[in-house]
């Protein structure tokens, strides 16, 4: 499981708990999470807890007619990259620029694109959700050179080329066998 911790406004503070176990609720990871626990012991709860299931899908055809699909609808990715809403705003643009140009098959190819490497970030994130060993070292490798952890995270948002992503990875594999 991970629990995410995101601030709202002043005075309003966002804990969300994503796990595996459909029956595992927010009081169970408390504790796991003695320090996380602590601080919100005494907070005042705004609401009930709500759920939702997350998945990975991908559709072979966007769109039909005068119908097309964009938005978790399109196909989506696991809650655990934290990836939704962006690649909606993606989509989003795409779609516009397609439909200005009249031409919907590039925007299907340019979904694509961009569904694949959260895609691949997804199967990565879960793969190491499911092998505990391989998990605590990258974290432990991630923690003592947060700067790693940076770069990685500029290239699952796009904002990183591919030979950065290289270099970071070198170094990521370096740290870890040596972890
Ligand atoms: C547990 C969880 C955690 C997540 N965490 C993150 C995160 O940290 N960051 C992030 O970016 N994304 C996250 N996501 C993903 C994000 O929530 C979705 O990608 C995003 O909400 C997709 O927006 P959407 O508008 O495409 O679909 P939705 O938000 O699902 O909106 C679809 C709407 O259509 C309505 N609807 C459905 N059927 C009908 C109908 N027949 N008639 C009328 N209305 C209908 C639904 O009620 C809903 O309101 C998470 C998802 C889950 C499940």
């Amino acid at each position: 499981m991970q629990v995410y911790v995101t601030p709202l406004g002043e005075e309003e503070t966002c804990v969300a708990l994503i796990s595996d176990n459909p029956r595992m609720r927010l009081e169970d990871a408390w504790s796991e999470l003695p320090e996380l626990a602590a601080r919100v012991r005494d907070a005042d709860p705004r609401g009930a807890d709500r759920g939702g299931v997350t998945v990975s899908r991908r559709l072979s055809r966007l769109y039909r007619g005068n119908v097309i699909l964009t938005g978790d609808a399109s196909g989506s990715v696991d809650a655990i990259t934290g990836e939704g809403l962006c690649l909606s705003f993606r989509q989003a643009i795409a779609l516009a620029e397609s439909l200005a140009s009249g031409r919907l098959n590039v925007f299907q190819a340019a979904h694509r694109s961009l569904l694949k490497e959260a895609h691949a970030m997804s199967r990565l994130l879960a793969w190491l959700g499911r092998h505990g060993n391989v998990r605590r070292r990258a974290l432990q490798v991630l923690s003592r050179d947060p700067g790693l952890f940076t770069r990685f995270l500029a290239k699952h948002v796009g904002q990183s080329s591919a030979i950065e992503f290289a270099a970071t990875g070198l170094s990521f594999g370096r740290q870890f066998l040596s972890a």
